[in-house]
Parts: structure tokens; sequence; C-alpha cells
């Protein structure tokens, strides 16, 4: 499909409206994590030196925390080295905010506030729409990480733009994640964990009708467990997802797709930090057990099955990394991932976190910005903020 990028824009003295993905991990006020922030710059960067008048906007948090972008106005002006004005305005559109977007000169930078503060939002309902594309010759989406989402700063405020693109971020998604689905280098692996079947059983069936290797672990892998005939003890247990794992091996032997589960598992007696543990078979979980990681065997099964990959992607940690103790499967995985010379892209969310936390973020080929996204895009689902542009 064609896309429109803003290499094809004319963006000189016109209003750029530039949805982007601010949605950043705060503490107490303070950005912990500013990797969606450098995500967005060339886009902006590229909109400022053609001689946009910036606008720019996002979502931040859940609806009811009520978050204010404040901290992302101080932080891209340190990025861009030029000042963001921030319009602060709980309206995000109001005719103050519309008397400071008039006022703007070519390449200046303005930043709206969180558009989660209006109710319409998530709803997608016109009038915010229309507000948003009150301020806007041009329209971008640059905010992968809420393509999948139809709200009024993804989808509703094309109908009301004269012209509508996607930014380069957006286009870099796409492009990898694209890629890796429609036209893989083989052998093709996909890596799959965290915490739950029903949340990957879509892909995981997706990803059947490509791949050449199936790799899972993390909490999803003993709903596999109980589905080879194995009982658990206290471990995540999806009982009503056993069918589809069931489902899911008979799947991969028909498509001749190896499908590799974990032979042994770290087991403890506590979900915590510094919780004894020891290595049991996958057939070996005792009743007051619980297992919070792949085992010794398991990692270098799953290391091998990695060596001659050409393309890998890997969404969901394979145990608790967040427990260092337990983050020894996933930093077996993400080292090998690390070395390997072909295309390896991280899905967003938890698999990106683990993947920075542990230093190897930039040893990989791609980290996707959007979780949530990428997953759908990888099941196969259109994105509707990406639709939007396109038939805009
Ligand atoms: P997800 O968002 O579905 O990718 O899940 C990520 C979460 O799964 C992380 O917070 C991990 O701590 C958690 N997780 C991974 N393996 C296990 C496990 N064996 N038991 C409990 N939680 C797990």
């Amino acid at each position: 499909m064609k896309k429109k990028t803003i290499d094809n824009l004319k963006v000189k003295g016109k209003r750029v409206l530039v949805r982007c993905d601010f949605n950043v991990p705060l503490i107490d006020g303070a950005i912990t994590d500013e990797n969606r922030i450098i995500a967005a710059l060339p886009t902006i960067k590229k909109l400022v030196a053609d001689g946009g008048r910036v606008i720019l906007c996002s979502h931040l948090g859940k609806p009811e925390k009520k978050l204010s972008l404040a901290p992302v106005a101080v932080s891209l002006s340190g990025h861009l080295g030029q000042p963001v004005k921030f319009l602060a305005d709980n309206q995000v559109v109001s005719d103050c905010v519309r008397k400071a977007v008039g006022e703007m000169k070519d390449g200046e930078v303005a930043l709206l506030e969180n558009t989660r503060l209006r109710k319409e939002e998530s709803k997608n309902e016109e009038a915010f729409s229309k507000d948003l594309a009150s301020i806007a010759d041009i329209y971008v989406n640059d905010a992968f990480g809420t393509a999948h989402r139809a709200h009024c700063s993804t989808v509703g405020v094309t109908s009301f733009v004269a012209e509508s693109a996607v930014g380069y971020l957006m286009e870099k998604e796409l492009k990898f994640l694209g890629a890796a689905i429609e036209n893989p280098v083989r052998p093709f692996v996909a890596i799959l964990g965290g915490a739950k079947v029903s949340d990957k059983i879509l892909v995981i069936k997706e990803l059947l009708n490509k791949v050449d290797k199936l790799i899972i672990g993390g909490g999803m892998a003993y709903t596999f467990f109980v589905a080879q005939g194995h009982t658990v003890g206290d471990s995540l247990l999806e009982v009503d997802r056993v069918k589809d794992a069931k489902e899911v091996m008979e799947l991969a032997k028909a498509k001749g797709v190896e499908l590799l589960l974990p032979v042994d598992t770290v087991v403890t007696q506590e979900f915590s930090a510094d919780a004894a543990y020891k290595t049991v078979p996958s057939s070996g979980i005792e009743d007051g057990w619980g297992g919070l990681d792949i085992g010794e065997k398991t990692r270098e099964i799953f290391t091998s099955a990695l060596k001659d990959a050409k393309t890998i992607i890997w969404n969901g940690p394979m145990g608790v990394f967040e427990f260092p103790n337990f983050a020894k499967g996933t930093l077996a995985l993400a080292q090998e991932m690390a070395e390997n010379t072909g295309t390896t892209i991280i899905g967003g969310g938890d698999s990106a976190a683990a993947v920075n936390q542990l230093g190897y973020g930039d040893k990989m080929t791609h980290i996707s910005t959007g979780g949530g996204a990428s997953l759908e895009f990888l099941e196969g689902k259109a994105l509707p903020g990406v639709e939007a542009v396109q038939n805009a």
C-alpha cells in the first residue's frame, strides 16, 4: 500500500499537527525513559527544517490520571535544542490555544496538553476531532504506539484536515515489521513469552503461517505444560486456554513449524525477588512451587535454535525479568539475539523494556515503540491510525 509520507509534503508556512506517542513512564512527575521522545525527533526536526509551524500532540497515561505533558515539553526542548512552547490548557484546544498557534512563526514548535484530558478523545467523537483540525493545515501521524486505537487524535482528525501523512517513526515501524511478516529472510523464528496465552493467542496462530520455528516461554508456557499432560503447581495457568495451547501444538505439527517449549523451569515457593529457587523438569513442578523462569537446559535449547536464524521477532520475556534471579532466560535470549547477524526485532512493551534494561537495546535491528500496536500488526490486523491517513 502506498503511504503518504512527510517527504511528499510542502510544509513551509503551514500549521502541521503531529500526533506523537509521548506516553512516557513517569515517577513523581519525572520521566524515567525518554526513548519515545527520542524516537519522535527525526520527524519533528524534518518539519522544523522545512519551515513548518509544528504543533505536537499526544496522550499520556490513563484518562482518569489526568496527567500533564509539561515535563515532555521540557525534555523535548533539550533534545531539539530549541524552545518547545507548552500550550497548557485542560481543553487541549481552546481560543487561547488557537491564538497562540496563530502567532507561531515558521520552524517553531509547540506542544498541546494531554489529549486524554478531553473525554471525546478515546470515543473518537467529532467535537474534539474538529477542534484539533481547527489548528492545522496538515496532519501527520507518527504515533505507532497508538496506531491500533481509533481516537480523535489518531483517526477522527483526518476527516477534517486538508492533507494527512505518516511520519518517519511510523514509516520505520511499518517497514521493519512489514518486511518481517511479508518477506522474511529464512529461517524465520518467533519468540513469544510474557504473562498470558490469552494476550498472544491470535498472534501465535498468525505467526504459525509464517515462521519456521516458534519458541514459547514465560508465564504462558505453563498453560502449554498442562496441554502436554503435566501439572504446574502454583505457576501461572489459564485453564480456559489449555485447549488453545493444544490447538497450537497440533497446528504447528500440521504446518511443519518446529515448536519449542521449555523442558525445564526455575521454581520458587513465593513470588519475590530473593525467593530460594531450584530448577526442575517441565514435568516435575510440585504443589506449592511456581515457575518464574525457563531452566538452564531450556536456555541452551532456545539459544541454539536461534543460531542459524536470519529473522527473529521477540515479544514477551521468558520469565519474571524484573527480579534479577529470574531474568537469566530473558538475558540469554537477548544476548543471543544481540550476536545474531540477521534481522532482530523486538515487539515493544515488556520485551523492549527487558532488552534495554539488560543493556542490549542498541544491538537489535529494530525495537518497536508500540507493544499493543505491534502485536495487532503481527496478528494481521489493519491499524486504524495508518488506514485513516491512507484513506484521507
Ligand atoms: P506481557 O506484558 O504479556 O509481555 O508480560 C510481561 C510480564 O510477564 C512481565 O512483567 C513478567 O514479569 C511476566 N512474566 C513472565 N514470566 C512469568 C512467569 N513465569 N510468572 C509470572 N509472570 C511472568
